[in-house]
Order: structure tokens, then C-alpha cells, then sequence
């Protein structure tokens, strides 16, 4: 592309017409499956207060200390635009009071998300998340629910080669003995560690099992695993959220190196991953966040979740929708604005019956007219002739009869069914 002025900021892309007929399948699936479990949309600004995610998604974490595309505005407030949706709708449900409203309060959302992260097939700066919450409730129901409502989207999508992988990264409170045992391990391991790994022991340990580095992979392959130390009512929480899964015949691993990049979560984490995929190969995943609306200003509020990014979910698709077509292109034999205006008020109709209509916007003759509905993909063409006549062609057979325009409708519907 040398030599073009002018090109989309790196790491960021176009969304074409053939990629957005995908995104908008993916898109409306996922809010027929959100709305017929009950979970309401919600929609929060593109940036936030820099420091409610410092605190929401954590200062340690890989998002706060390298990614986020924060600026001063003009008033001198530092504002970042959002990388994750979570601690956004906390922010709001704190913010409207929304733990007066019966609980779980349950909400979803879809938008772009910004992460100056290193571009990579997957990987980009502006991408764009689907997720739902439910806020206000402990029950291992909730986490297998929003575990369900995922398998269904991947299943009614289609997406091929999709893998469920399960941990519990057990309560704040219990994890913290946990937290000093895997220090003593990497402690004791330093030497095989990664830089940037050592550099974090004490700040995010959990991290080093996220680690690409072979030589921090070997030394965590002998670490402790939280999920074999989980206790009392974190044991158990996990233990229900396997057998609901269980019981509703969603397969799943148990993974017990997997960890995610914020800090956030408590209790039940999960990851759906794609096999399609490279690199970047995990599609969604989320989990219990049982602190954050608390450390954000809240009364203490259990809740549980997950993002999928559609781009990701796109890729694993594969797949170019095919345009819509068109029912009808009305044509014109001949330039008088008259019959312009006629084509006009007919494609109206149409439309306002339901039906896909387009009339020339490029100043063809009646041959160019034809080719160019063709090249569309209409079905028919509606030919305004001299004095009121029209006929109708089907594009495919490119069989012509005369209509009465006074009773389009009915002439096209009831001529072909
Ligand atoms: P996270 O918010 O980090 O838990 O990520 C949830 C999902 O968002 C991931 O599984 C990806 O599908 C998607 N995602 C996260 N970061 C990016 C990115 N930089 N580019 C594209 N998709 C992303």
C-alpha cells in the first residue's frame, strides 16, 4: 500500500459491507440469545475516568501498565478510552443505584474496545466486544448460566472447533495463602524465570502461568495449582458449577494453569478457545468478579461474566455472507423526471411493504438500467414504460409480463407464489 496517503491507524481496520453482513449475524444472534435469557442492553461511554480502571481492572495487570490509550482533557482530567467493559458497567450500576432493582440485575452490551497492544492477526487496537453480566448474585447458577448462554451462541453461530477450559481461582480472601506458596515456587525458580515474570513475582504471580517463555513454562509446569488447593465454600461453589455444567451437557476442561489478564476475578474463570484460530486463539471468556463492585465504592455485590470479541468470532467463521439481493429494481424506459418521480413513489411502496426496492442513481439508459440490476442482484425489475405501462421482468428466467402499477404489490407477490 506504499505511496497511500492516507490509511486507517495501525491496528485498527475497515469494516467493508461483506464483513459487516457477518459481524451483523453474529451481532444479532448473540441479542436474540441475550434477550430470551433476560439480559437487558446497556450501553456505556467509549472513556471513563483513567483511574476506574487503575482500580477496577488492576494496576499490575498487562492493560493498565502498557495499553490503555489514556489523554488529558481540556479540563486537565486524565481519561482513558475503555479496554474492557466490566468495571464500566459497575461503574453505572453503583452510579444508578441499580442494587435497589430486583438481583441479579442482568445486563449485555456490545461496542469497540481500545488496547494499544502489538497488531497481529486477532489482535488489534480497536476491536469490538459482546458480553453480558449478571451483578447481584452468588449462585453457582449464574456463572453456568453465563457459561450456557456462551456454548449457545458458538453452537447457533456455528463457530467450528470451540473448546471450553475451566478454573476457579477460589475467593480474595483464600487465595491469598495460596498467592505466598506460588511466590516461594517462582522464588525458588528464578533463575529459569522470564525477565518480566521476575519483575512481577510479588505484583501478579498468577501471570507467570500466561507466560510464552519456555523457561518459565518448565519452572511453572512443577508449580502449585490453585484449583487442586481450593477449600470449604470455594471448593464447593466449584464443585456446583461442574455439575450444573454437568447436567446441562456443556463440555468443558478443567485448566489448572488458566489465569486472565485482569485483575478482577474471584472463583470461577473460563476461557472458550477456537482451534481455527491462531496465536490469538481464545474467542471469549470471563468469569466471577465477586470484589470489584465493592473496591469500586459499592456495598459488597457478587457478579459474574464474560466478553467475547467479535472479530475473533468472525475469523473462526471464516465465512463471507452473501448480500441480501434485491426483490425489485424499478427501471425507467426513458429520462422525463415525471417517470423518475413515478420510479420513486413506486420503490416506496415497495419498501413500505417489506420489500427491498432500488431505483438508478447513475443516469443509465434502459440497457445500462438492466446490467447494473443485474450486477446488484435483483430478483425482478419493474420497467416504467410510456403512459402508465410497466412490465415486470424476472431477472432469472428473463420472462417479461405487463403490470398494473396501481396494484403493484399484489401483482408481484401473488404473480409468483
Ligand atoms: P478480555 O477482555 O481480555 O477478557 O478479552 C475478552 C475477549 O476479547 C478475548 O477473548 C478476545 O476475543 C477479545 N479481545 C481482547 N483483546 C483483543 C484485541 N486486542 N483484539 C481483538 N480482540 C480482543
Amino acid at each position: 500500500m506504499a505511496g497511500l496517503k492516507y490509511q486507517a491507524p495501525r491496528g485498527t481496520f475497515d469494516v467493508l459491507p461483506a464483513a459487516a453482513r457477518t459481524r451483523g449475524r453474529i451481532e444479532e444472534t448473540a441479542a436474540a440469545i441475550f434477550a430470551r435469557a433476560g439480559y437487558e442492553p446497556i450501553s456505556t461511554p467509549s472513556f471513563e475516568d483513567t483511574e476506574l480502571f487503575e482500580r477496577g481492572v488492576g494496576h499490575s495487570t498487562d492493560i493498565v501498565r502498557k495499553e490503555m490509550f489514556t489523554f488529558e482533557d481540556k479540563g486537565g482530567r486524565s481519561l482513558t478510552l475503555r479496554p474492557e467493559g466490566t468495571a464500566p458497567i459497575c461503574r453505572a450500576y453503583v452510579e444508578h443505584g441499580m442494587q435497589q432493582l430486583a438481583q441479579p440485575v442482568k445486563l449485555s452490551y456490545r461496542g469497540p474496545f481500545f488496547r494499544h497492544e502489538r497488531p497481529q492477526a486477532g489482535r488489534y487496537r480497536q476491536f469490538h466486544q459482546i458480553g453480558v453480566e449478571a451483578i447481584g448474585t452468588e449462585s453457582p447458577l449464574a456463572d453456568a448460566e453465563a457459561i450456557g448462554l456462551f456454548a449457545e451462541l458458538v453452537a447457533e453461530l456455528g463457530v467450528p472447533g470451540v473448546e471450553l477450559r475451566l478454573g476457579s481461582l477460589g475467593s480474595l480472601a483464600a487465595r491469598q495463602a495460596y498467592l505466598d506458596e506460588l511466590k516461594a515456587h517462582l522464588r525458588a525458580n528464578e533463575g529459569d524465570l522470564s525477565k518480566e515474570v521476575r519483575e512481577r513475582i510479588d505484583a501478579n504471580p498468577l501471570r507467570a502461568f500466561d507466560s510464552d517463555d519456555e523457561g518459565t513454562q518448565a519452572a511453572m509446569a512443577s508449580a502449585p495449582k490453585l484449583v487442586e488447593r481450593l477449600e470449604g465454600e470455594d471448593a464447593e461453589h466449584f464443585e456446583e458449577v461442574r455439575a450444573l455444567l454437568d447436567a446441562a451437557g456443556v463440555e468443558y476442561a478443567i485448566d489448572p494453569t488458566l489465569v486472565r489478564g485482569l485483575d478482577y476475578y474471584t472463583r470461577t474463570i473460563f476461557s472458550f478457545v477456537c482451534d481455527r484460530l491462531g496465536a490469538q486463539s481464545e474467542i471469549g471468556g470471563g468469569g466471577r468478579y465477586d470484589g470489584l463492585i465493592e473496591q469500586l465504592g459499592g456495598r459488597p455485590t457478587p457478579a459474574v461474566g464474560w466478553a467475547a470479541g467479535i472479530e475473533r468470532i468472525a475469523l473462526a467463521l471464516e465465512e463471507e455472507e452473501a448480500p441480501a439481493g434485491r426483490d425489485v429494481f424499478v427501471a425507467t424506459a426513458g429520462e422525463e423526471r415525471s417517470r423518475q418521480a413515478l420510479a420513486m413513489v413506486l420503490a416506496g411502496e415497495l419498501r413500505k411493504a417489506g420489500l427491498s426496492a432500488e431505483v438508478d442513481l447513475g443516469g443509465r439508459g434502459l440497457k445500462g438500467q438492466l446490467k447494473h440490476a443485474d450486477r446488484i442482484g435483483a430478483r425482478r425489475v419493474l420497467i416504467l414504460e410510456e403512459a402508465g405501462a410497466a412490465q415486470l421482468r424476472d431477472m432469472k428466467s428473463g420472462e417479461q409480463r405487463p403490470v398494473d402499477t396501481d396494484n403493484l404489490i399484489a401483482e408481484i407477490t401473488e404473480g409468483e407464489s
